[in-house]
């Protein structure tokens, strides 16, 4: 076992990151060398979701912080406590919600300005960094541009254009790839999935890992996605469209509630006891909140700071849930691509295996009854949506959802 085996169908970009690594892999006053053999200070890991480009930084993060030789046994303190996100050496910033501001990266640059404790790397992670504010990207390009001796930065976005180009041009670039429905499928095999279920999920996950063990694993996943995929036929009137329309946007918002509103409650509770807010009697809680020698101004103060603190923390989870939901409608079109895709691969008689064969018999009517060209239409209108959502994110869900349908309905 090493760190390497998440990366599915990845062989040159395991061989890339295990040379850099083992360059690195040096005693200090040596990263001149290191640099030589491609070792760097900065890199960008790029895929589109599913590829597994986080996955990938990880596991250059734990070989970077292996004991063994060669480094990413996976096995040692090292390499475990950054796989397990525990390692002192290493910072990683996930944005939860729709944009990283720059209070996170500030912190991430001064933590890069540090030398690591471990006399190895201090290796600073960030997940998503296509949602860098500019404000951000600003201050991130300061470090970037200066690094610290012992520090990399692992950057991830779907695609080089993601990030600004005075970002991308200190990066040294790893370009990942969806895996193989067959490479996917041997993973799940892997796990105990039986093969029939595990090459399903695979091409219907279109190579997308998470997706593909969720698909293998949960039902109630299953269900949504024939939920999704019956919508093309259901579309006859205008009334149709909408009501499809209002489910898809409903069931996203069911997602976002299962998965948000128990941690924001959470959340908010810890704040207010964090706080000493929330207790209105004049017991232990107010006595917190007072400040130290501070009187009746200062009470005032103190008591604007938590409601400060709970207006932006009411913020952050609005941006989450929005995320969420957006997350959620993108899967849905994602898997509607590619019952079209199936579609138009039926009318062209194409030599390739369908996305979702086991909703074979809803495309092959389609493909009977129209041409090629609708479907074409149909296809770049679910593709339109799905930039419109990602690029918009103020947009009312909604509408862009109903505009949709409607193209998408039959006729
Ligand atoms: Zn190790």
């Amino acid at each position: 076992m090493s760190v390497w085996d998440v990366l599915v169908g990845q062989a040159s970009i395991v061989e890339t990151l295990s040379g850099a690594a083992a360059a690195a892999d040096v005693v200090p006053d040596a990263t001149r060398a290191a640099v030589r053999s491609g070792m760097t200070h900065s890199w960008l890991f790029t895929g589109p979701a599913g590829s597994g480009r986080s996955m990938a930084a990880r596991a250059f993060a734990a070989a970077l912080n292996c004991e063994n030789v060669p480094p990413g046994c996976g096995g040692c303190n090292g390499c475990h406590t950054v796989l397990t996100d525990t390692a002192a050496d290493l910072r990683t910033i996930r944005p939860e919600g729709l944009s990283l501001g720059v209070k996170d990266v500030r912190e991430l640059v001064r933590d890069a300005a540090t030398a690591p404790t471990s006399g190895r790397w201090r290796v600073l992670l960030l997940e998503d960094a296509d949602r860098l504010t500019d404000q951000a990207a600003n201050a991130l390009l300061k470090a970037l541009e200066e690094p610290a001796e012992r520090s990399v930065f692992l950057l991830c976005a779907p695609s080089v254009d993601d990030v600004l180009p005075t970002i991308r041009s200190r990066c040294r670039v790893v370009a990942l790839r969806l895996p193989l429905p067959a490479d996917v499928a041997a993973v799940l095999e892997r796990d105990g999935i039986s093969p029939d279920v595990a090459r399903l999920a695979a091409r219907a996950a279109q190579g997308h890992l998470r997706r593909a063990r969720l698909l293998a694993a949960d039902e109630q996943a299953r269900a949504r996605r024939a939920e999704v995929l019956r919508i093309p036929t259901r579309l006859r009137r205008t009334g149709d469209c909408l009501a499809a329309a209002a489910d898809l946007v409903a069931a996203a918002n069911g997602d976002a509630d299962a998965a948000n509103t128990a941690r924001d409650e959470a959340e908010a509770e810890a704040l207010k006891t964090a706080l000493g807010v929330g207790a209105t009697s004049s017991g232990t809680a107010a006595k917190r909140a007072r400040a130290p020698k501070a009187g009746a101004k200062g009470r005032a103060m103190t008591v604007r700071g938590a409601a400060g603190a709970l207006k932006e923390l009411e913020k952050t989870q609005k941006s989450r849930g929005r995320r969420t939901v957006l997350d959620s409608l993108d899967q849905a079109l994602v898997d509607l691509a590619g019952w079209y895709r199936d579609v138009l691969v039926l009318q062209l008689g194409a030599p390739v295996d369908a996305v979702h064969p086991d909703h074979g018999e809803g495309a092959l009517r389609l493909a009977r009854s129209s041409a090629p060209e609708q479907t074409l239409r149909r296809l770049e209108a679910v593709l339109r949506s799905r930039r419109s959502l990602a690029e918009n994110p103020g947009l009312v869900p909604l509408l862009t959802v109903e505009a949709l349908t409607l193209a998408l309905r039959a006729g």
